[in-house]
């Protein structure tokens, strides 16, 4: 199989670094502003297990883009603990975070053109992405990571002489130069019409097939509904998790339990509930009379 059709198949693609999980705890986010603050996230908990992808969705403003910045270490949290793979983004310096970016984690940031070199064909913005590659990482042949995402045939033509989804796919062949365990792309089926969204969206299927953990920013329910699992951000925030229109709650690595933020905060922070498992499988949650604090 060659180009369209290969979009999508895991047969045949360069291996992909081991699949990269997250952990954030009470992450918070402040833009410094003259005279000002804006807090963008202000208390993410959020866990990803290696191997899934995620779509992070929720209103404009929401601090969807600064927590992906985050993740890719574009922007160091400012409290709270955040783990990427085998990377503390707290504690991690320059030059680890260079190495976490040029290796293990690729990013798409919002606007196909801020990922690539207008001047480079296809397959030199590929090679330039994969330069800084750590020593002694297998690095896959540039025509390799165009054939996954359905560009095989596009070795040799210049950014500008793609179409629009062309374009956005060639940014996640960047974004996925060097086979990275973690892909984090910001809205990259925005502005593409239908058609130019299905090849993105089996490119990124693509990826993910191949093992790749995969978080997505997105406006459009369709998009999001493509995802393992759709978590909403709002207020600096995770809102609700959804699948298939349900709320949904995510037990953590250290059992912890975020429960959908509005029955957080009718119960309180010290609630105490009774967990008692039900015959047909079910959980009930009864809140008991004293807060945890009076005990
Ligand atoms: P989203 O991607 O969900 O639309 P952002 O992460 O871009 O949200 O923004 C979260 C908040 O941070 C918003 O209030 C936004 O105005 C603010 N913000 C984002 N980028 C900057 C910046 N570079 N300087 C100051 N404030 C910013
Ligand atoms: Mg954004």
């Amino acid at each position: 199989m060659t180009g369209l059709l290969e979009i999508g198949g895991a047969g045949g693609a360069p291996p992909a670094a081991a699949p990269i999980g997250v952990t954030c705890r009470g992450l918070v986010y402040i833009y410094r502003l003259e005279g000002y603050d804006v807090v963008a996230l202000s208390g993410v908990d959020l866990d990803i297990a290696p191997g899934q992808s995620v779509a992070l969705v929720g209103p404009s403003g929401s601090g969807k883009s600064t927590l992906l910045s985050l993740l890719a270490g574009l922007l160091p949290p400012a409290a709270g603990r955040l783990r990427v793979g085998e990377h503390d983004l707290v504690k991690a310096g320059p030059a680890e975070l260079q190495r976490m970016r040029a290796g293990d984690v690729g990013v798409v940031l919002q606007g196909s053109e801020r990922n690539l070199l207008p001047y480079l064909t296809a397959e030199q913005n590929v090679r330039f992405a994969q330069r800084g590659a750590p020593a002694g990482r297998v690095r896959p042949a540039a025509r390799e990571v165009l054939r996954l995402v359905g560009l095989a045939d596009a070795a040799r033509v210049r950014p500008a002489d793609l179409a629009p989804g062309g374009r956005q796919r060639l940014a996640l062949a960047v974004g996925l130069a060097n086979r990275p365990g973690l892909l984090l792309a910001d809205e990259p089926t925005s502005q593409l019409d239908a058609a130019a969204r299905d090849e993105v969206l089996a490119a990124l299927a693509g990826a993910h097939r191949a093992g790749t953990t995969v978080v997505l920013v997105t406006h459009d329910p369709d998009v999001a509904r493509t995802m393992d699992r759709v978590v909403t951000i709002r207020d600096g925030r995770v809102g609700a998790e959804g699948r298939s229109g349900e709320d949904y709650s995510v037990l953590g690595r250290d059992g912890s339990l975020h429960l959908p933020p509005e029955l957080a905060a009718a119960l309180g922070p010290g609630a105490l509930l009774r967990v008692q498992p039900q015959p047909d499988g079910t959980l009930l949650l009864v809140p008991v009379e004293a807060p945890l604090e009076e005990r």
